[in-house]
């Protein structure tokens, strides 16, 4: 079963044509979607995952700005107490104008449970005062635009693309990083260079479902430390599970 997003439904009915990725690495030859459902496969045959924090926000429809704000306060955080911290965030500061006149210990209070909350509080407040005072409260749906704003790299702004604007993009973070490259389809050594090979390889009309379906893979198959291998739907065509049992 499929789970996710409409965005998946859709992949689903126009996916039919797939394009076979370059073989640039030990004749690595998988098409992108079947990595994709591969891992949906693996994820749903042993337990459905849980969608990632920035999925549920999308889904929640809480706006381009609930998700700018969560995607800054995800970074080392649990998916968990991202989504239940944005969401009374939210409930206390309803817009850029509210959160922008807030209180740094006021917010601190609200969102001590992330990690490094002193310094986001005032981030957050910041970026807040920037897009109510210079976008009028519309969060700029453009990379070049946000990653001008205070703590905002091309992850963080890349998923504003996605998540807000279903715009397409390729948010690389620490799970797309190290998917891509034990399968083989990059061989790089930073999430930068990892996004420009994506950008080469990966057709456009999947570059919406590849930080979800990596990030969920990452937090639950293909872990940091001991992947679960040995389940993986997509062993065959994995660089690092070939070099691993190559004897
Ligand atoms: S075979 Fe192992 S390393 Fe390769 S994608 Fe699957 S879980 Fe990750």
């Amino acid at each position: 079963m499929y789970i996710l997003s409409d965005r998946n439904v859709t992949n689903l009915v126009s996916g039919f044509f797939f394009r076979y990725l370059s073989s640039r690495n030990d004749g690595y030859s998988m098409t992108i979607k079947k990595i994709l459902d591969g891992m949906m496969d693996t994820m749903n045959s042993i337990k459905p995952p849980r969608i990632t924090a920035l999925q549920d926000l999308h889904d929640a429809e809480t706006g381009p700005f609930s998700i700018l704000i969560g995607t800054i306060l995800s970074a080392r955080t649990k998916d968990e107490m991202t989504t239940k911290t944005v969401k009374v965030l939210f409930s206390k500061y309803k817009n850029p104008k509210q959160l922008a006149s807030a209180k740094v210990k006021d917010v601190e209070k609200i969102i001590k449970s992330i990690g490094f909350y002193h310094v986001k509080s005032k981030r957050i407040i910041e970026v807040a005062k920037i897009i109510h005072t210079k976008y009028k409260g519309k969060v700029p749906d453009d990379l070049d635009t946000l990653v001008q704003l205070p703590g905002v790299g091309r992850k963080t702004a890349n998923c504003v693309l996605v998540y807000a604007y279903e715009k397409p993009a390729i948010p690389v973070d620490i799970h797309v990083h190290r998917i891509s490259n034990r399968l083989g389809l990059v061989n790089t050594k930073n999430p930068e260079e990892t996004e420009q090979e994506l950008m080469k390889i990966i057709q456009k009309k999947y570059w919406l479902d590849i930080n979800d379906t990596f990030v969920m893979y990452g937090q639950n198959i293909c872990k940091p430390i001991s992947p679960m291998c040995d389940v993986c739907k997509i062993k065959k065509s994995c660089k690092y599970y070939k070099t691993k049992n190559a004897s």
